[in-house]
């Protein structure tokens, strides 16, 4: 038996304003004309000189320290140099061997409890632009050249896929609730390199490790290191070595493929950035970052547990988008006598399915967390039942609205009164006289059915636990009356 040993390298295009080392605007590659966003810096013609975007930087401290990591006073941009035709300056400006901050975890919610995954460095550098292969020709647009990217690299702690892809899902989540990214993976806001090695159970020593590249999506990382998994473990079986290298994932035949021989591995020639000075980031600036930071998903987390008593599964669901979570502490707030799990229970079922459906953030629905408030408490006071809840909720998400004027001016509310039930149940029984025979003589179970006919009758109005109670009631008189 093989225990996989994983470590991730992420690369995150910060949601700056401009890039990272000029004035030009980031833009949306999908979208903006190509090679509009570029300016002599990018390009890196002779003469141009960098400068650092401090809205980057600002960017970068915060992910450093809601990861615990502690951030360099002084450190060091470097040239990796190689040639690349996405690469119009030759070389790329990263931080090698001075990183921005080293160390740190991530908290990541697993079944039942919660995994720290711990970081080994996070660094600044800057995008490449895009090759466009069509036809025959190749095209580049540079808009993308120089972007502030991000670059979280893991120790090697995750164990398994479902941890390598609880992990992504769980930065993914800080990195949009810090508003430090779009995180939109179909544009490439956030891209994996994946480390992975195998080794036999029980054993402590680290396996020989492949790298994977080009992973632009979730489901691309979980496919190839799935893939490569299986192959090192095939290997494995068959007596084989795995060879250290780069591998690249393609994504049609769904298989990792060597990148490069051993004897063209790169070197990238680093060396110190010339034209930058060392970067500084003094306590002030640091101390500043850390005030305005938000609360981050894994302190949510434990908060909604341990103050709203919410089980670890809903309060990880509700606490991974800070939409949502705001969503439920204002629909809490707005509703105090209703148990914050119920809350929970329907945002994680009903709203979820309404905003899969529809394709839409809370934000974008017409649902007020007041209005959200609004129909679980009428549910949860027996205003009106459940399924009338469901449906009021479907409505108020696509028109908005009040939901108790609807029930006032539509008399939605639910039957609770006690005669009035009564007297559909004497109608019931009236019109079914050898339901109620075969009730009599002995086949209870037929009291079911006839729960079913008062409720039709009620319209769906009826309260559940009422007509069931005044049923068996009714029948039992009923049957002592005739009987006697
Ligand atoms: P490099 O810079 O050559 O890619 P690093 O030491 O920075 O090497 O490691 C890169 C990534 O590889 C890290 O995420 C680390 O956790 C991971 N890693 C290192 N050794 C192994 C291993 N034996 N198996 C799986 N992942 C590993
Ligand atoms: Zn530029
Ligand atoms: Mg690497």
């Amino acid at each position: 038996m093989f225990e996989p040993v994983i470590g991730l390298e992420v690369h995150v295009e910060l949601k700056t304003r401009t890039k990272m080392f000029c004035a030009c605007p980031v833009v949306d590659s999908t979208r903006a004309e190509p090679n509009t966003a570029v300016c002599e810096i990018c390009m890196g013609l002779p003469g141009s000189l960098p400068a650092v975007n401090a809205g980057a930087i600002e960017c970068a401290v915060r992910v450093a320290l809601a990861l615990g990591s502690d951030v360099a006073p002084v450190s060091v941009f470097a040239r990796k140099n190689y040639f690349y035709p996405d690469l119009p300056k030759g070389f790329q400006i990263s931080q090698y061997e001075s990183p921005l901050a080293t160390g740190g975890a991530l908290s990541v919610p697993g079944d039942g409890q919660e995994k720290r995954v711990r970081i080994r460095r996070v660094h600044l550098e800057e995008d490449t632009g895009k090759l466009i292969h069509r036809q025959g020709e190749s095209l580049v647009d540079y808009n993308r050249a120089g972007v502030p990217l991000l670059e979280v690299v893991t120790e090697p702690d995750l164990r398994s896929v479902e941890d390598a892809k609880a992990f992504s899902t769980e930065l993914r989540s800080l990195l949009r609730t810090l508003d430090v990214t779009t995180g939109d993976m179909e544009k490439g806001a956030i891209r994996f390199e994946a480390n992975v090695s195998i080794r036999p159970v029980g054993v402590q020593d680290f396996g020989v490790r492949t790298e994977i590249k080009n992973l632009n999506s979730f489901r691309a990382m979980v496919r190839a290191v799935t893939f490569e998994i299986d192959r090192q473990s095939r290997l494995a079986a068959a007596g084989m070595p795995v060879d250290q290298e780069t591998r690249g994932w393609d994504e049609v035949r769904g298989e990792t493929l060597p990148q490069r021989d051993k004897e063209d591995a790169h070197d990238y020639r680093y060396f110190p950035e010339p034209d930058l000075p060392p970067l500084r980031i003094d306590e002030t600036f640091v101390e500043r970052v850390r005030r305005s930071q938000p609360e981050i998903p894994a302190e949510r987390r434990v908060r909604f547990r341990q103050n709203l008593g919410l089980p670890p599964h809903l309060a990880a669901q509700l606490a991974a988008d800070p939409r949502i979570a705001d969503t439920f502490e204002a629909a809490v707030a707005a509703a105090p006598t209703v148990p914050p799990e119920k809350f929970a229970l329907w945002i994680t079922g009903e709203v979820f399915g309404l905003l899969n459906e529809a394709g839409l953030t809370v934000d974008q629905s017409a649902l007020s967390p007041a209005a959200l408030a609004e129909i679980v408490a009428m549910v949860e006071g027996d205003v009106i039942s459940p399924p009338t809840g469901k449906s009021l909720l479907q409505r108020i998400f696509r028109e908005g609205g009040s939901p108790s004027q609807i029930v006032e001016a539509e008399g939605l509310a639910q039957v609770g009164d006690v005669q009035e039930i009564d007297r559909l149940i004497a109608e019931v029984l009236a019109a079914h006289p050898e339901q109620v025979d075969l009730y009599r003589g002995g086949k209870t179970a037929v009291s079911q059915w006839l729960f079913g006919q008062v409720m039709r009758r009620a319209g769906g109005r009826a309260k559940p636990s009422l007509v069931a109670e005044r049923l068996s009631a009714l029948l039992s008189t009923d049957q002592n009356r005739r009987g006697g």
